[in-house]
């Protein structure tokens, strides 16, 4: 699949809600879960600063989806997301047998901004969703998103 129109208006939503996390002192980014029927069922952004560093939109989704949706469901979902899922967010979407991700801006890409800026790699590797959760359909990156994405980081560390 490549990404349409209406994939980039939820991205763009994730964007947003990455700038809100942004604003209140979290991680920038930002996911929305979309059903089968393209309504909006979950959003969330990243809501580390208080110190529970797991607390990544991505997984909340995937909480989320095991008491609110069947597993028919949870498979024709998309979950769209600014950043690419990281390592445990890959894991959680893949055991709860979520459908397809769409993310702006790639681990990869993310990882050369902040090495680019000096900034000390996570203690996580940035793998990419395809080497946790295979199965997963995934489209992404979005580059005409990608300019705002690299702003909102280089804030966090500026
Ligand atoms: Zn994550």
């Amino acid at each position: 699949m490549s990404i349409n129109d209406l994939d980039l208006a939820h991205l763009r939503t994730c964007v947003d809600l990455a700038r809100e996390a942004l604003a209140d002192g979290d991680e920038p980014f930002g996911s929305v879960l979309v059903d089968a029927a393209g309504e909006v069922r979950f959003r969330d952004r990243n809501r580390v600063k208080d110190g529970d560093e797991t607390r990544h939109p991505e997984f909340e989704i995937a909480r989320w989806s095991a008491t609110h949706l069947m597993s028919a469901e949870r498979a024709a979902a998309t979950v769209y997301t600014s950043g690419e899922h990281c390592p445990m967010c890959s894991a959680a979407h893949g055991w709860m047998g979520l459908g397809r991700i769409v993310y702006a801006v790639s681990s990869a890409a993310l990882a050369g901004w902040l090495d680019e800026w000096g900034v000390a790699p996570g203690p996580v590797l940035p793998l990419p969703i395809s080497a946790v959760a295979p199965g997963v359909v995934v489209d992404g990156p979005a580059l005409e998103l990608e300019a705002e994405m690299k702003a909102l980081h280089r804030r966090r560390f500026a």
